[in-house]
């Protein structure tokens, strides 16, 4: 293995420069590894078409797995506001994507986050930007969803919180049991969600018109 190959940041006609989820240290080192495993699975890593592709791959895996390098805090900074609401809100069919953390492939789906205020509110674009947070991870669905759900109990303790994730994960169809239609669903609710039947229900309600329905 050439040492020099992955050391000069020339990711030609690519974005160039590191993005804040990635450093040139890390591309490299992970760029050495894709080049080990091009070559564990019987490919030649300088044929013309594989020449450059640890280092995308590089790339595209620190992307993938960017919400290692974030923290509840700063996504949320500044985004909690005092209201005198009591409302329900619900932020329906956030898309994620996500990796299984037992096979490294690809899940991924919609999300429903809702909350009952206790006189705080968040900024509706952060709770999209919790998710993507937790999502690029390695992740199991379930916890996805928990984590989600707790992180937004913790920032504004309001009265309850509901989360319903729907997935499809690559694990399931393109090896194992080969299952290209089977979705799973998890949800994960606190506090009036969980102890008032009427609430779950009208939370719901308000989802179903959403992109899948909850039988
Ligand atoms: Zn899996």
């Amino acid at each position: 293995m050439e040492t020099n190959r992955y050391e000069a940041w020339d990711d030609r006609g690519e974005e160039t420069g590191p993005r804040p989820w990635e450093t040139p240290e890390r591309t490299k080192q992970i760029a050495q590894l894709y080049e080990s495993l091009l070559i564990a699975i019987g490919e030649d890593p300088r044929r013309e078409g594989l020449l450059r592709t640890p280092i995308r791959a590089a790339r595209a895996i620190q992307f993938l797995t960017q919400g290692y390098q974030q923290e509840i805090e700063s996504v949320l900074n500044d985004a909690i506001f005092e209201e005198p609401t009591d409302g329900i809100v619900i932020v329906r069919d956030i898309e994620f994507y996500s990796l299984c953390e037992h096979h490294v492939l690809p899940f991924f789906g919609r999300c429903h986050v809702a909350y009952l205020p206790d006189r705080k509110i968040i900024g509706l674009s952060k709770i999209p930007r919790l998710v993507d947070m937790f999502a690029r991870r390695l992740q199991v669905q379930e916890r996805l969803t928990r984590q989600i759900a707790e992180a937004i109990q913790t920032a504004i303790q309001p009265r309850g919180v509901a989360v319903v994730t729907e997935a499809a994960h690559m694990c399931m169809m393109v090896r194992g049991v080969e299952k290209q239609h089977s979705s799973t669903v998890t949800s994960y609710v606190l506090g009036a969600f969980r102890e008032d039947p009427s609430t779950r229900v009208e939370f719901f309600n308000l989802i179903q018109g959403a992109s899948f329905r909850i039988e």
